[in-house]
């Protein structure tokens, strides 16, 4: 028996399943954008990061480059000053400072200045620091013997150069650097001090020709950390320590080479520091690019493609989205095309089921019956195998109505139809209303003793139901039942209906002989 309802019902649940199963393509489609978006954007920031790296690294190497440039300048200078201070010293060891020798070691002194633009002026002082020779023009008598660089070399038998403390001189007034050397008796003790004094400005002139940027510096330091020169030059810096700063406080935990980025305790500004100690003096030079000005281009270049790839990404983004509106409504399209099919095609399963079916008991209808009698009487011709029907008809029934009503009468026949129904099982048979009150049950592939078992659970399936009928000599309603097995094989000029007579002949049989039972007959297979 089909039913309209459960057919819908499935239906339903596999395009529910459907629906389930098939991950939506707009989903992936956003996924799939979106992760290229992502990937353009982390792309866009590697090399970003990258070739920021790379600017602060050549930078790097161009102020360590700048820094032992710096460094060679400053020890030739000093070198220079030192050379000068052996001369003088080896004159005023051998020669007198008085008369005429000291008038030829006064213009001596003076042409050395005159010519090595390094210098300020030279001194030769006397063991008490009497000022004993000059590069003045005119010497002014004076005591220089509480300078510190005098001190040293008084308590200090060594003869090498010392690099002092910038000191403003007695006599010019001038900023400089003083470079000292002992002089010795001819017996060794204590003889003077030779004095070449460094011109500040000239290494200032020098850095003045580097390009570090506006903000920019660069720095020449004694190794004990008291500023020398810095550039932007403030003279009130000078001889100030940077001992607490952060290149001297590097200098000390990294030696005498290094770059580091760092923010100065000066002015607040973050540099890229590279430092470097001067080769044999106690000295160091430092120069430093503002990170900001370093990454300035990089910063320009970062807007412009930034914007490029923003402007990629809003694009894509815009047209993903786009792209997947339209889908969208594809799909809601799709679905509901899908949808309509569907409901269309259960609505013609249900229509096949109702034009099938029998309105008042639900079973096959007399037009199935007829299809499939046919049907399955070609199949047997074609398998050879037998084949069964059985004919029915509820005995007395036309005075169950009239005892009953027409209404209980129907209701009787939906009763014993379910009865009926229940007979076959196997899915190829068919429970049919003939007509009226008479029913066929078409069992395919089934011989004699199967259908005549099926005839018997159907006739004392309806007995069962004890449906009290007063004019039937049993008191109950029951089904006379004719049953007939034939092989199509055996006669080909049989045709369906030539069965539906058969089996009628034999349910004419059990109605003579009684009612509610069944009789039946086989037509036996010959070989053809
Ligand atoms: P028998 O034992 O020889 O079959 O006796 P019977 O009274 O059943 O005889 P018959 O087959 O000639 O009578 C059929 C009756 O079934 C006629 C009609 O009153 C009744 N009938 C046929 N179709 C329907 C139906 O759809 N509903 C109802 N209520 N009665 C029907
Ligand atoms: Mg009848
Ligand atoms: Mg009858």
């Amino acid at each position: 028996m089909q039913d309209p309802d459960n057919h819908a019902t499935d239906h339903a649940d596999r395009l529910r399943r459907l629906d389930r199963l098939r991950q939506p393509m707009v989903v992936r489609l956003g996924v799939l954008l979106g992760g290229f978006c992502l990937l353009l954007l982390c792309l866009h920031g590697w090399s970003l990061w990258a070739s920021r790296q790379h600017q602060l690294e050549q930078t790097g190497i161009s102020t360590a480059n700048m820094a032992r440039a710096l460094a060679s300048h400053a020890e030739r200078s000093i070198k220079i000053g030192g050379g000068i201070l052996s001369e003088i010293v080896e004159r005023a060891e051998h020669d007198s400072l008085e008369g005429e020798s000291g008038e030829r070691i006064h213009q001596r002194m003076q042409a050395i200045v005159a010519h090595t633009p390094e210098l300020q002026e030279v001194f030769i002082y006397g063991p008490d620091g009497t000022r004993l020779a000059s590069s003045l023009p005119k010497l002014v008598r004076g005591n220089n013997a509480d300078r510190p660089y005098f001190q040293y070399h008084k308590t200090h038998t060594d003869l090498g150069v010392l690099v002092g403390k910038p000191i403003y001189s007695r006599s010019s007034g001038v900023l400089a650097v003083p470079l000292s050397r002992r002089i010795n008796r001819p017996d060794g003790s204590f003889g003077g001090v030779a004095m070449a004094s460094l011109k500040l400005q000239f290494f200032g002139k020098f850095y003045d020709s580097f390009d570090v940027g506006p903000t920019g510096t660069i720095l020449l330091a004694l190794d004990d950390g008291t500023l020398l020169y810095r550039r932007p030059f403030k003279e009130s810096m000078v001889g100030s320590s940077i001992a607490e700063g952060p290149v001297y406080q590097l200098y000390k935990k990294h030696g005498p080479v290094g770059t580091a980025m760092l923010v100065s305790r000066i002015d607040g500004v973050e540099r890229l520091y590279s430092y470097r100690h001067l080769d044999g003096f106690p000295m160091i030079v430092a120069t430093a690019q503002a990170k900001s000005e370093i990454l300035a281009g990089w910063w320009v270049a970062v807007i412009k493609m930034s914007c490029v790839v923003l402007f990629a990404v809003a694009v894509l983004a815009w047209g993903g989205k786009r792209m997947i509106g339209q889908l969208r409504v594809r799909e809601a399209l799709e679905d509901e095309l899908r949808r309509a099919r569907a409901s269309l095609e259960v609505h013609n399963v249900s229509l096949r089921v109702l034009a099938d079916s029998d309105g008042l008991t639900g079973l096959a209808n007399r037009r199935r019956f007829e299809e499939t009698l046919a049907t399955e009487h070609e199949r047997a011709r074609r398998s050879r195998r037998p084949f069964s029907l059985i004919m029915t008809d509820v005995d007395f029934f036309k005075k169950y109505n009239d005892r009953y009503g027409h209404v209980a009468g129907d209701a009787c026949l939906r009763l014993v139809a379910r009865a009926i129904a229940s007979g076959p099982h196997r899915p190829a048979d068919l429970a049919a209303r003939y007509g009226g009150e008479e029913f066929a049950v078409i069992l395919p592939d089934t011989d004699l003793d199967g259908a005549r078992a099926v005839a018997e659970k159907i006739r004392a399936a309806v007995e069962a139901l004890a449906i009290p009928h007063a004019d039937s000599p049993t008191g109950f309603v029951t089904l006379s039942l004719g049953v007939y097995t034939g092989h199509a094989a055996i006669d080909g000029s049989d045709v369906p209906s030539d069965w539906v007579a058969a089996a009628d002949g034999m349910l004419y049989q059990a109605k003579a002989g009684g009612r509610n039972r069944l009789a039946a007959r086989a037509r036996m297979a010959v070989a053809a």
